[in-house]
């Protein structure tokens, strides 16, 4: 198959869904993003990488980071992790309050924010037990070494604009702490939170990044395990699942790859045993979801015929 087509192919259909959806504002540094922006990258599992559009563009990888402070998280206390926190789809958007009451302050999975904050605060916990107390340090270091780039960085202007409006995800970490599933102060928990939600890379850097999930947990070019086989299948289900806040069904449904969105834009998403693919286009739907992100990801889905489930129906 010739990806390098397949990915000039969808830079080229792409074009008319640019600039058409509205970029994330509630963050006010988030809010200077272009919606006209488009870049695609894929990483294979033997180490080719092709890329196409804005594909070398650093941008916000807000959520996407849950998929690596998960991993972060599995890899420090294992299956411990679902005593604190469940994986099924929440059906509700990803700062939702209700919930969590009526669930006991036990978050539904780890990619809702509720999730998200439980999982910093394992990260919180294992920096302090270590001699390097530093946890969106720590991050940030996993996340260079798996992109094999020491260029990623953390934006400090996002990480103090999301602090500093982040007022629901203060009710959040509040809350959970109130209901005694948090180990640490929500104030440190939240800085964690905030400065990983802030780490900025671009799309090559990305699919490189998640490349060990396509691998069984290790990453095919340097022999490094990241996680344990079965801890990879685990984060792809939830991937699956419960990537794309309340609209999760429906990328399963039109794409049909584990994929985790974020709302500065980016997508990434896992061909098991095949490769990775990272998208970004700032402009978002109305579950917060990359626009035009996904429907290249249902192109390429379709071009490759890649879909879990079968062969998918958009025209290619
Ligand atoms: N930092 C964002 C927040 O907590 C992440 C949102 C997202 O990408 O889903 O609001």
């Amino acid at each position: 198959m010739d990806l390098k087509k397949v990915l000039n192919d969808i830079v080229h259909e792409i074009k008319p869904e640019l600039g058409v959806a509205k970029v994330a504002d509630y963050i006010p540094a988030l809010a200077k993003a272009d919606s006209h922006k488009f870049g695609i990258a894929v990483t294979t599992v033997i180490g080719e990488t092709f890329q196409a559009g804005d594909a070398k563009v650093p941008f916000s990888i807000q959520s996407v980071s849950k998929l690596f402070t998960l991993t972060l998280a599995l890899r420090e206390v294992g299956d411990g992790l679902w005593k604190r926190l469940g994986r099924e789809p929440s059906g509700n958007p990803f700062n939702s309050l209700v919930q969590l009451e009526r669930e006991n302050g036990v978050p539904r999975n780890p990619f809702i924010n509720a999730g998200a904050i439980v999982v910093a605060d394992v990260i919180v916990s294992a920096a302090k037990r270590s001699r390097h107390d530093d946890p969106a340090g720590n991050i940030l270091q996993f996340v260079q070494t798996l992109a094999d780039d020491p260029k990623v960085r953390i934006d400090r202007i996002i990480a103090k604009s999301e602090a500093d409006t982040g007022y629901r995800n203060v009710a959040l970490a509040n809350f959970m702490k109130s209901f005694g599933n948090l180990e640490n102060e929500p104030e440190a928990v939240l800085e964690t939170y905030f400065k990983q939600c802030a780490i900025e890379m671009n799309c090559v850097d990305l699919s490189r990044a998640a490349l060990y999930l396509a691998n069984f947990g290790r990453d095919p070019l340097t022999g490094d395990r990241i996680v344990k086989s079965e801890q990879a299948t685990r984060i792809n289900a939830i991937m699956m699942t419960c990537g794309h806040y309340d609209a999760s069904g429906e990328f399963a449904f039109k794409v049909g790859l584990p994929g985790k969105s974020g709302v500065g834009g980016g997508i990434i998403v896992v061909v098991p045993g095949k490769m990775t693919v990272a998208v970004w286009s700032p402009g978002l739907n109305k579950q917060g979801n990359s626009h035009a992100g996904t429907i290249a990801l249902e192109l390429f889905a379709a071009k490759t015929k890649s879909s879990l489930f079968g062969t998918t129906g958009r025209k290619h």
